[in-house]
């Protein structure tokens, strides 16, 4: 099956949602979407961000201000894309210069601004992107005559002030065609007034006043993924360009139908046309794959209605929140361009709707309009100032994801399908009916619902972006903590190590102090033992045996102060270890308090978080209960709705059962009715028997009485006849007398014509003799003029030198031949000529002998006709004779 466009017929209907929703599901969701195949994966261009594309338009000044003389305070530079505005102030003149990405000025025609600006955007829409163009500027400077403009010429071309729908609707149309595509294509055309959306589109409804079709707006959903739904919304599938133009201007009309009725609404209401397309790609292996694209066309309220709201803002509410979205339109602007973390998209019903085009997936294009005459200066600053801050808006275009068409194909079944049950609940008056105040007072309840929803909604955003950040506090706080934990773990162990440390210095002490004590204790013996030498050396003992413990005290009084000084190292080392400890023990301490104070702070900010959560829970649960609460009422509404069906319907069933008997009733009358009137039209037919038979009689007199009279009619034209016979001889006669008179004259004209031809004759004969004398003479001043030429160059050369006699002989017969030739070539000139004279003089002698012969011929030819006529005449006199007495 193909996607040909007389495929399907209208897809959206009434309240049916679409299978493609009003703003195409972000890409960033559908991708997780299984059932499709992300074909653009390798894209590169996904994380490239592009700002707002942004125009400038100025529009000239219009009839009654140039009328006026009103002075310009904008001059617009097209090559250097900048706007001037020369202001005075305290009169001083000051100049402001803004640049855009685009300017065009009040010369600026339709065509080239679509050519330069919107023709891309549309080339990219068949891309498989969705683009969106927002006209923006203060009410009366060209939003609407730029973007729609005049619509058709009669003969269906594009008019030069064709705006940009018209042209936009051409081109997809054109290329469409031009590729030979397989395609589908639907619109939308709404209006969004004091945040009510209406369709523009909706089939006429003449029984209903337009109040009434204007209180029927179209509501705006979530589908829970990110997407928004227009409920009641028309999609009106189209076949060709011509189709576009007539919706849009139905819907056009219809936004000034409303203005006269309702104090120029148009400057307060904003209107999207939407173009969606499908197109079928290339085949990838069995798959074939659809792309989408999507135009939005979007013509702002005016400008002014901000500024205006903003001052008084208390009076605009009072007036139904007429600029809201404006508003908010503005702030999500400026929250786009200050990176603010929260936008307020949700705050009004246009930028819910294009939410997308606002630093989402969609391509932008602003085109702001402003006046030049200075009576707008202080709008138009306040324009330039919105369109200038809206540059910086940054956007990540992205293709639509490619859909394989079995998807597609079983999302328009579905569709269908639902449609279907629609209709026959419909035909079979099986579904639900309530009577209308009921089901307005239900809509209403329900948009009630809706709204608190929303704002529980909201609500639960916001908390849930409360949690998250808690959460995140929590994991840092809790990231803290175990680094804390790990630099105490570390701590422990040099600690540990520390005091293996200290264990071991303090073995090392006691075992010096015991070598110390031993040494001491030898080095007191030695002292002992030294007296005693001393004392036996005083008691002569020989040398040898005394030899060796003086060396050895010697050797001992070395050690004993190199022991000392080991010693006071040590002791100086082992103050500085116990010192050491002391400090690490006063580090532990600090540890341990630290520790303890982030414990504690811990265990506030866990108590802190249950409250918070408990807090939410409740709310959550809060809500809970009143959405179940909701349910409920709903439900209860639901059954008494039910009971008072069922008494509706057993009502209806004895009603059904009254008309039931009337119509027996009324079958029994009807039979009595029948017989009455059989037995009255026997009657009638033997009364009109008996009146036809008197006509009869009536019929054969009159009969009678006109036989006669025709007798005398008959007499009468025969008489008449007689008349006319005579008639008729005497006009024979006169054609006679005509034709023989014709005949005289052609005979006339034959021989005039005769002379005039062999005047002719001779007088070409004259000229071929003048021809000849002519070429005689010629030739014979030839000769003349030869032989005296002979004669002068034969004179020249005997008076030339004789050294050059030989070359001037050698020019002269170069010059004779020259000559010579040059005179022969003449005669044979004049003979070719006279040659063509001649033969033109035999052609004409023979057309003039032809024309002579024909003339002869023809005159024969009318003689014979002339008696063939008469003879003719004559016949025909005596057939027409024979035919009056007859
Ligand atoms: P807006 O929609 O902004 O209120 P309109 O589009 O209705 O303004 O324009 C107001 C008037 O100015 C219209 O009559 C329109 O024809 C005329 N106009 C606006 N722009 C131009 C232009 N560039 N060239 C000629 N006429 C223009
Ligand atoms: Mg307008």
């Amino acid at each position: 099956m193909s996607l040909t466009p007389d495929q399907f017929r209208k897809v959206g209907m009434g309240v049916a949602p679409s299978p493609t929703p009003f703003l195409t599901p972000r890409p960033e969701r559908r991708r997780a979407d299984p059932r499709g195949i992300d074909w653009n994966s390798g894209r590169l261009d996904r994380d490239r961000e592009v700002n707002v594309q942004v125009l400038l338009r100025c529009r000239p000044s219009s009839d009654d201000e140039q009328r006026l003389n009103v002075p310009k305070v904008i001059t617009c530079n097209e090559q250097k894309r900048e706007v001037t505005v020369s202001q005075n102030l305290a009169n001083k003149q000051v100049d402001k210069v803004f640049t855009f990405d685009k300017v065009f000025g009040p010369k600026a025609q339709q065509r080239s601004i679509y050519d330069q600006a919107i023709s891309p955007i549309v080339n990219e829409v068949l891309e498989g992107f969705n683009c969106t163009v927002f006209a923006y500027g203060q009410t009366g400077t060209g939003k609407t005559y730029t973007m729609e403009g005049g619509m058709r010429n009669k003969g269906g071309d594009l008019p030069a002030e064709a705006g940009v729908i018209p042209r936009a609707v051409r081109q997809i149309f054109d290329i469409l065609e031009a590729q030979n595509a397989d395609y589908s294509m639907k619109v939308t055309f709404l209006e969004l007034y004091n945040e009510e959306i209406t369709d523009l589109l909706a089939p006429e409804d003449c029984s209903r006043s337009l109040e009434e079709r204007q209180k029927k707006p179209v509501s705006l959903m979530e589908d829970g993924k990110g997407c928004v739904i227009l409920r009641g919304l028309e999609e009106e599938v189209v076949y060709s360009a011509n189709e576009i133009y007539s919706l849009l201007e139905r819907g056009a009309s219809r936004r000034r139908t409303a203005d006269t009725l309702l104090n120029k609404r148009s400057s307060r209401s904003h209107s999207v046309f939407t173009i969606t397309i499908h197109v079928k790609e290339a085949t990838v292996g069995n798959e074939e794959l659809i792309k989408c694209g999507k135009l939005n066309l979007v013509d702002l309220a005016g400008s002014e209605n901000i500024s205006r709201s903003g001052s008084r803002e208390g009076r605009a509410r009072e007036a139904g929140e007429i600029n809201k979205s404006l508003l908010t339109l503005g702030r999500v602007i400026n929250a786009l361009v200050e990176h603010s973390l929260h936008v307020p998209y949700r705050d009004s019903k246009l930028t819910r709707l294009l939410r997308d085009s606002l630093g989402g997936k969609t391509k932008t294009c602003i085109i702001a309009t402003i006046s030049p005459s200075a009576h707008c200066l202080e709008e138009t600053l306040s324009t330039l100032d919105y369109a200038y801050r809206a540059k910086n808006i940054k956007n990540k275009p992205e293709a639509n994801q490619k859909v394989a068409k079995a998807v597609l194909l079983k999302d328009l079944y579905v569709e269908i399908e639902r449609m279907k049950q629609d209709v026959r609940a419909a035909r079979e008056k099986n579904g639900v009916y309530i009577p209308h105040e009921r089901y307005s007072q239900d809509e209403a309840e329900k948009k009630a619902k809706n709204e608190k929803i929303e704002k529980l909604e909201i609500d639960i955003n916001i908390s849930e972006k409360q949690v998250d950040k808690f959460r995140e506090l929590y994991l840092s706080e809790q990231e803290e903590k175990l680094n804390i934990e790990s630099e105490l773990k570390d701590c422990k162990i040099n600690l540990e190590s520390c005091n293996n440390a200290l264990q071991d210095l303090q073995e090392n002490y006691r075992t010096t102090i015991s070598v110390l004590k031993e040494k001491e204790f030898v080095i007191s013996k030695l002292m002992h033992s030294g007296e005693r030498t001393e004392i036996q050396l005083a008691h002569h003992v020989p040398f040898s045996a005394y030899q060796n413990p003086i060396v050895s005290e010697t050797l001992n009084m070395q050690t004993e102060t190199c022991l000392l000084e080991h010693a006071k190292e040590l002791r100086a080392n082992l103050q500085n270890a116990s010192e050491d400890i002391t400090a690490l023990f006063s580090k532990i301490d600090q540890k341990s308090r630290l520790e303890t104070e982030n414990q504690g702070m811990l265990l506030t900010f866990g108590s802190q978080l249950d409250q918070s959560l408990k807090d939410l829970h409740k709310t959550i649960l809060g809500s809970v209960s009143q959405q179940q609460q909701h349910l409920r009422c709903m439900e209860e509404h639901a059954c008494s709705f039910l009971a008072s069906k069922c008494d509706a319907t057993q009502v209806l069933e004895s009603k059904i059962k009254k008309m039931a008997q009337t119509y027996t009733l009324g079958l029994t009358t009807l039979k009595e009715l029948a017989d009455s009137m059989q037995m009255k039209a026997s009657s009638d037919l033997e009364q009109i028997k008996s009146k036809m038979l008197s006509h009869i009689g009536g019929v054969e007199n009159f009969v009678k009485t006109a036989t006669l009279e025709a007798k005398d009619v008959l007499f009468d034209i025969q008489n008449s006849l007689d008349g006319q016979k005579q008639l008729l001889a005497f006009s024979a006669q006169q054609q006679e007398e005509g034709l023989r008179r014709t005949l005289v004259s052609a005979q006339v004209f034959s021989r005039v014509t005769l002379d005039f031809f062999n005047d002719l004759n001779h007088r070409a004969s004259k000229l071929m003799t003048v021809v000849e004398e002519n070429q005689l003479d010629k030739s014979h001043h030839l000769a003349t003029f030869e032989k005296m030429f002979k004669e002068g160059t034969a004179r020249d050369e005997q008076q030339a030198m004789e050294n050059i006699a030989a070359i001037l002989a050698n020019l002269t017969a170069k010059r004779t031949a020259m000559v010579s030739e040059a005179s022969r070539n003449i005669q044979d000139i004049s003979l070719q000529e006279k040659k063509i004279l001649l033969q033109e003089m035999f052609s004409m002698q023979k057309v003039s002998a032809d024309a002579m012969e024909e003339l002869n011929i023809h005159n024969e030819k009318v003689k014979s006709h002339f008696f063939e006529d008469t003879f003719s005449s004559a016949e025909v006199r005596a057939t027409m004779e024979n035919c009056l007495q007859e």
